[in-house]
């Protein structure tokens, strides 16, 4: 089957008068439809101007880039909006919520702009069904403010799914939680990436990486090292080791 994104000899120069800064310089990369991509890197190592390519946010200097076959450098402004909508769900460290708008609302708004615009009541359902797959259809209801930062996050995750992407792109997703918090993310990533979504996520953490079925380092604009992650952990079973690590800090307190 044909890489549901295929990059070229991808360069990236940030031109701000006196200073050019070549971010990205000569990426090539396939990815095939169940990919799940681990983006490594030192700060300024070029990870979110790739990322940004990727998201069709910005145009390469020079190199092609196509998303599920589509070359994205012939499209103009409208038409990168549609792709973006109709392909690709972000999620950002931040999580990005809307804070004054439930988890169920704040899900729904992409749906408006996108191809899965429908009546009031099938936008509902869809949203619904999403929080459900992230495994928070109690707290639709609830404001970004009333749900941790892991559930925040998962609600990002369902909001990034409403519009059915082939692709989701992640830019440290997991930046501002703890570790068993970040398992519980990474878990709802495989999953997603179980069922077939390609998944491209960026973190600075090797713990995080293991999650992933391929890890690609990037040092000052170049791809260092791409290899598959062996083994992979899971993070069902991770998470249930750390759940035996806090009960025994319980049994034992003194340890
Ligand atoms: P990373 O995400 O790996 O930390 P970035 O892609 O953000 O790296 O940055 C790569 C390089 O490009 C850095 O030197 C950064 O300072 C520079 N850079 C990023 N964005 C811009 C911009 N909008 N204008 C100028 N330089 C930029
Ligand atoms: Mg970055």
């Amino acid at each position: 089957m044909a890489p549901v994104i295929t990059l070229h000899d991808i360069h990236r120069v940030y031109d701000s008068g006196e200073v050019q800064v070549h971010a990205v310089r000569g990426v090539s990369l396939e990815l095939q439809r169940g990919d799940f991509l681990a983006l490594m890197g030192a700060s300024g190592s070029g990870k979110s101007t790739l990322m940004n390519t990727l998201g069709c946010l910005d145009r390469p200097t020079r190199g092609e880039y196509r998303l599920d076959g589509i070359a994205v450098a012939q499209l103009d402004r409208n038409q990168l909006a549609d792709l973006r909508n109709e392909k690709l769900g972000f999620v950002f460290q931040g999580f990005n919520l809307l804070a004054r708008t439930t988890a169920l609302e704040n899900v729904e708004l992409p749906m408006l702009y996108g191809r899965h615009r429908g009546s009031r009541a099938a936008m509902r359902e869809r949203a619904r069904h999403c929080l459900a797959i992230v495994g928070l259809a109690e707290r639709a209801d609830h404001f970004p403010s009333q749900l941790s930062g892991g559930q925040q996050q998962r609600v990002a995750i369902a909001r990034a799914l409403v519009n059915a992407p082939q692709v989701l792109l992640a830019d440290e997703p997991t930046g501002n939680l703890d570790s068993r918090t970040s398992a519980e993310v990474m878990g709802v990533f495989q999953q997603l990436n179980d069922e077939g979504i390609t998944i491209v996520l960026v973190t600075h953490e090797l713990d995080i990486a293991r999650y992933c079925k391929r890890s690609l380092i990037m040092r000052d604009g170049r791809v260092v090292s791409d290899q598959p992650v062996q083994p992979r952990s899971h993070a069902a079973v991770e998470l249930q080791k750390l759940k035996d690590a806090e009960t025994a800090a319980q049994l034992h307190p003194s340890a």
